[in-house]
């Protein structure tokens, strides 16, 4: 096969399977190797599109292509996505009956089967049968980063994968991993024992999430933002990530009393729980999930619309993946970050108590002056994974709204002198009250009520307190003694700033409200919501509602973009449907009516199709190849009624090429009796063939008498 013509078939399976017109970065090119027998190492960001790259070879190729991953709980998810599409799948693991698990080997062995999922244990275990008995064209080894100790989640299974290549020489390997810095990407090879692979890096920009920082000082704050996402997003699913596990189910407390669908998932819970939760969330019976870290791996839903930092996470590494799993589909996703020093604090006290101190107190640091940051933080953010982006992003909050400074002298010796008048003896919160002015009883004990500088903060909230004193900590003016209760000591530095020797600027600290008000980008409530909007709310709930039925997750369905696409261009009919990206002709047909409906509901049409849909819907399968006995399946009706279908489209001429419907000899002796046979044949006819068949044929006949043969 020459390189054109793979590229052809390529993109013609990938319309046909998945209906999407073209390839992403990347994806063509190590489809491209592996088809032609070459190793691949494929490093893309989460949503990069991976799956897809050792899906198509799996169609392209004669036999069997294995997909290994520990990810147990995503596989039976991501077969029956693959089912829907009309691509044979199966898996095998260890939380399926081991009778199940020998029968989808046998399957695999006798070629039923284009890709199967398997965790590694199970791959090793049965390594054996494998080489006997299944024909392997390719094995895929996701989350290859586990392969290496130096990556953040080693798994020693993973580590004797190396006997594939011994014992598979000669089958293309691909490794696939969405987090791996040189060091671990070099391992994988060396471990996998790859030869010459091919190496793709993809981006790790993600333009379309909006990141955003918000320096705050208190609950109420953080929840109304969270409020305000959860009200804004209806139909769709965010993340909150707290750091402790009691944050996660106080905060899962509080939305629930404000009336918001939620689930809390923390290593804490019983594996039970957490699976119900996580289901909820996938399923989308859940609007968020309020979550410790340990949320989040394992989890394949590209449509999280919102990921929120509750707390500040403790590196920059973890930052990304985790805001990372918002908007895998690529349509626009909002994450928030929530910034406050007491978590600086905080943290510097887990990274005292954990053994690495030097290293990780280094992450922190750079995550702590991502926070802060006066530029534009997507280019911040690149610039540490070494990516150079040469101009601002315009879709974070300091491109958007670029904060503005202000002489902070007076705030300096405000605050400074009321530490000194304290002995130095007062942390972050206490130092704050004193300036506010708190009459809080602690205040008065220690006699803070009877200072000079009691109250001469008044005119700043809490919050903005907060921040400032965490500018002048940052600024080097202050400075925290973590060996004594976090209390706030004045630098020489801080005294020159309060003796006036020196000028301070400070970062005007936006209020969240303001910030709000101010741009008058306030989402207008649902009634007035433009329509491509209010279609695709609507379509989601639909979606919803074939999924549950269909018991397959909604994503399976049709996913975000579609539908979006859907919401603009408001296809009526089947064949429309077909032009919308994500949409094979299996799901036009079988899922595709139900969307239309609401569609042409929303356009003020009669909901009912154009008469004649039905044929449609079979010529439209017919021409994709799909076997007689899937259409039936697809449309969810009898065999008899597609065979009746495709007679009617044969008669109308719309199909010429129907040799795969009924045999050469089925044809003739048909054909024969109908014409010359008497009764007591045609009656043994009727009793041999379906009325279907028989009608299939005449019709069949007819065509060949009309058109000249
Ligand atoms: P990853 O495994 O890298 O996180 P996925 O394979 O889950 O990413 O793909 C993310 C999303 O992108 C999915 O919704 C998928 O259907 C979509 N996608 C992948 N390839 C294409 C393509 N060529 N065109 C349009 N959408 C694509
Ligand atoms: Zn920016």
């Amino acid at each position: 096969m020459t390189a054109e013509s793979r590229r052809l078939l390529a993109l013609q399976l990938l319309k046909k399977f998945y209906g999407y017109s073209s390839f992403r970065p990347g994806q063509y090119e190590i489809i491209d190797a592996v088809t032609t027998g070459r190793d691949a190492v494929v490093l893309m960001p989460t949503g990069g599109g991976k799956s897809l790259c050792y899906q198509l070879p799996a169609l392209m190729l004669e036999g069997c292509v294995v997909v290994v991953s520990p990810l147990i709980a995503l596989m039976n998810d991501q077969v029956a996505a693959l089912i829907a599409n009309g691509i044979p799948a199966a898996a095998i693991h260890s939380n399926q009956s081991e009778t199940e698990n020998r029968t989808i080997l046998e399957n695999a062995a006798t070629g039923k089967i284009r890709l199967l999922y398997v965790s590694p244990e199970r791959l090793l275990a049965d390594m054996d049968a494998w080489v006997r008995n299944v024909r392997i064209s390719m094995f895929a080894i996701d989350e290859a980063h586990c392969i290496s100790q130096w990556g953040h989640d080693f798994r020693p299974d993973y580590t004797r994968l190396s006997v594939v290549k011994e014992r598979f020489p000669g089958i293309p390997v691909m490794a696939l991993t969405a987090t791996a810095d040189r060091l671990t990407r070099d391992d994988i090879v060396k471990q996998l024992g790859l030869v010459n692979p091919l190496r793709w890096t993809g981006s790790f920009n993600r333009p379309n999430l909006s990141l955003k920082v918000i320096q705050s000082g208190g609950k109420k704050q953080k929840v109304a933002v969270i409020t305000e996402m959860l009200r804004k997003y209806p139909n769709d699913s965010g993340i909150v990530y707290t750091l402790s596990r009691k944050g996660a189910e106080e905060l899962g407390k509080t939305l629930e009393m404000l009336g918001f669908r939620c689930a809390v998932y923390h290593a804490g819970l019983p594996a039970e729980d957490r699976a119900k939760a996580q289901k909820a969330f996938t399923d989308g019976d859940v609007q968020v999930v309020c979550a410790t870290i340990a949320f989040g791996m394992g989890i394949d839903k590209s449509n999280i619309r919102w990921v929120v930092h509750y707390n500040l996470p403790g590196n920059i590494e973890s930052y990304y993946q985790e805001i990372g799993r918002a908007g895998r589909d690529g349509l626009p996703s909002e994450t928030v970050l929530f910034y406050s020093y007491q978590d600086v604090i905080m943290r510097q006290h887990f990274i005292e108590e954990s053994g690495r101190p030097l290293i990780t107190a280094e992450k922190l640091d750079w995550m702590q002056k991502f926070a802060e940051a006066g530029i534009c933080r997507r280019r911040m953010l690149m610039s540490y994974f070494g990516e150079v982006m040469d101009h601002d992003c315009g879709n974070c909050d300091v491109c958007l709204d670029p904060p503005s400074r202000f002489d902070g002298s007076v705030l300096v010796q405000k605050a400074g002198s009321a530490i000194i008048r304290t002995d130095q003896k007062v942390g972050i919160l206490i130092l704050t009250d004193i300036l506010r002015g708190s009459s809080r009883a602690e205040i008065r004990q220690k006699g803070y009520d009877r200072i000079k500088t009691y109250g001469v903060g008044r005119d700043l909230s809490t919050q903005e307190w907060n921040a400032y004193i965490g500018q002048m900590i940052q600024l080097g003016l202050l400075e925290v003694a973590y060996d004594e209760q976090n209390h706030l000591r004045v630098t020489p530095y801080g005294m020159d700033a309060i003796y006036g020797r020196v000028k301070v600027e400070l970062t005007t600290f936006s209020r969240y409200e303001n910030t709000k008000k101010g741009t008058g980008k306030q989402e207008k409530p649902a009634m007035t919501m433009d329509p491509v909007k209010q279609l695709f709310e609507q379509l989601k709930q639909t979606r919803r509602a074939v999924a549950a039925a269909a018991s397959l997750p909604a994503e399976a369905v049709f996913n975000d973009p579609a539908l979006l696409e859907m919401a603009t261009k408001r296809p009526a009919t089947v064949e429309d449907l077909l032009n919308i990206s994500g949409v094979s002709e299996r799901k036009a047909v079988r899922y595709g009516k139900r969307f239309i409906a609401a569609i042409r509901k929303f356009e003020g049409m009669s909901a009912s199709m154009p008469q004649g849909s039905t044929y449609k819907e079979t010529l439209i399968l017919h021409n994709a190849r799909v076997p007689l006995g899937e259409i039936a399946d697809i449309k969810g009706v009898k065999v008899e009624t597609i065979l009746s279908h495709l007679a009617h489209l044969i008669d109308e001429d719309m199909i010429s090429d129907f040799a795969s419907y009924i045999s050469r000899r089925d044809f003739e002796t048909i054909i024969r009796t109908i014409d010359g046979g008497v009764k007591t044949e045609i009656d043994k006819l009727y009793n041999d063939y379906s009325n279907g068949l028989i009608n299939l044929a005449k019709s069949i006949r007819n065509y060949h008498l009309r058109n000249g043969r």
